[in-house]
């Protein structure tokens, strides 16, 4: 080991979503800025084996299996016949090595230095980051943020050692599509590669211990993607816990579930929480402790209990979204170096599931509204009833809005179908304007769109009023 210790006004640790976004940040405020991976990339989850991957698969399965299609061309529509591993990845090399190229291409432009290496706290301002080889150096930072993501949680006696038994990790890496699948765990994460996967008419079983899925969704929306889901063929088994994996042979497996239910198929996909990145981090030499799934504690700023020591991203916990740690680690950055804050940050995220068919939210549920006692009503719009719909052949598609009873406010929206990761940022920008139902009535939207759902929403829910 070098005995040069270098000294930079800002140290990252992880090149995920929050640690890029901060460095950048920092850098643009002038300071000298170091972004340390460990992994043979930068990128973090997201790139590599979450969000980018996840998407772009999707989009893949979508195209070849002529899923967009089928509303006129009928079930058995395909662009390619026979649709292997390999079809798939093909698409993944090049997304990610582009979106690689981009986000060096931008710490290079800002002048953040990178560093490849596995960093761990020697004391709360000393980082030691061992390159390899037996060689580490010492970086001394004034500042710190901890951006080390998460990664999928194992649950014991599963075995992961046989290749058909897979996490949301190396599902990306099997050579053969399995043609049933069991997945384990209706989070967002299992709900998504089950949905995906289906769309190829690979035969899957959803199991979940608990009774419903998707909990924080309106349920209307969950009960339209369940009947989909259902109608497609996908098996829910809701309120059942796993027992064992039993290997039958290379290609067969049996997941057993307490209930005394057997569940076979040809692969099994564990999707069952994720475990933050903090227990090689020699995180008490930094004087912080994590909670059991490694989590890190965090004011509104970001700030750990050790006040130079900042957290965001997966690392901190909910949500754990792409969207949400890019934003945690500007402002973590903002607040470090004196940036401008703007005051009344959005209260009110988006979220965004990439099923088939996606979904999206934004505000509160029905749910919320009536435990918190806010008289509302509701408006919703069948994406046929839009002319793109009926030229798109969508059978599937609701957008429902919710305003307050008294001012017409807009208080959530909630969209299940073709684009509702998109559509929702119109219903995010009314919210956060403090918009009213009048908005969309008035409004002229270009046509024929999907968009044109938003007010035939709202002329639904202004005859109820
Ligand atoms: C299958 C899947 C699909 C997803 N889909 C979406 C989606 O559609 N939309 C969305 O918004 N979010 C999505 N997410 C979530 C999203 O990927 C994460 O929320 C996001 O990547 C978290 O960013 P991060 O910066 O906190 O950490 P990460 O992206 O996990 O990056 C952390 C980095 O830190 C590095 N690191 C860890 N320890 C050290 C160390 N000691 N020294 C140096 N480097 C270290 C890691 O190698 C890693 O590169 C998805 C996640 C998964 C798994």
């Amino acid at each position: 080991m070098g005995g040069t210790v270098n000294h930079y006004d800002f140290v990252v640790i992880g090149s995920g979503p929050a640690g890029q976004r901060a460095a950048i940040q920092a850098a643009k405020l002038g300071r000298s800025v170091a972004l340390i991976e460990r992994s043979f990339s930068i990128g973090g989850a997201c790139v590599h084996t979450g969000t980018i991957p996840s998407k772009t698969l999707r989009e893949a399965v979508l195209y070849l299996s002529g899923w967009r299609q089928r509303g006129f061309y009928g079930r058995s529509y395909r662009v390619k016949e026979r649709i292997t591993a390999e079809d798939l990845t093909q698409r993944l090399d090049i997304t990610v090595r582009h979106e690689i190229e981009v986000l060096m291409h931008k710490l290079h432009r800002n002048f953040v230095d990178t560093i490849a290496g596995r960093a761990s706290f020697e004391s709360p301002h000393m980082l030691k980051v061992e390159l390899g080889d037996d060689d580490a150096r010492m970086i001394e930072a004034d500042k710190i943020l901890i951006a080390t993501g998460s990664r999928p949680v194992r649950p014991p006696d599963v075995p992961f050692d046989h290749p058909n038994v897979v996490d949301s990790d190396n599902i990306l890496t099997i050579g053969n599509l399995p043609r049933t699948l069991v997945v384990v765990g209706a989070g967002v994460i299992g709900v998504e590669y089950a949905s995906i996967l289906s769309a190829l008419d690979i035969q899957v079983t959803l199991v979940d211990g608990r009774n419903e899925m998707l909990g924080f969704l309106d349920r209307e929306i969950v009960d339209e993607f369940s009947h989909h889901l259902r109608d497609r063929g996908v098996s829910l088994r809701l309120g059942e816990t796993v027992q064992r994996v039993e290997i039958v042979d290379d290609h067969h497996l049996v997941v057993h579930l307490a209930s005394g239910k057997r569940v076979r198929a040809n692969m099994a996909l564990f999707a069952s929480g994720r475990q933050s990145n903090t227990d090689q981090l020699g995180i008490e030499n930094a004087g912080l402790t994590p909670d059991e799934r490694g989590r890190l504690v965090v004011d509104q700023h970001f700030r750990t209990s050790v006040p130079h020591i900042y957290a965001a991203g997966d690392v901190i916990g909910f949500p754990a979204l792409a969207s949400t740690s890019m934003e945690q680690g500007r402002q973590a950055a903002l607040h470090a170096f004196n940036g401008v804050l703007r005051s009344g940050a959005q209260a009110d995220f988006p979220f965004g599931i990439y099923a088939v068919p996606e979904m999206s939210v934004v505000g509160q549920t029905e749910e919320e509204l009536r435990q918190a006692g806010i008289p509302y009503e509701s408006g919703s719009a069948r994406f046929r009833e839009t002319s793109r719909g009926q030229i798109l052949g969508l059978r599937e598609g609701l957008l429902k809005l919710l305003v307050h009873l008294e001012d017409r406010r807009l208080l959530g929206v909630h969209i299940v179908g073709e684009g509702a990761t998109e559509l929702i940022h119109i219903g995010q920008a009314v919210l956060a304007h403090g918009g009213t139902l009048e908005f969309f009535i008035d409004a002229v939207f270009n046509y024929p769109t999907l968009a044109e759902a938003y007010k035939i929403a709202a002329l639904d829910a202004w005859n109820k009023l």
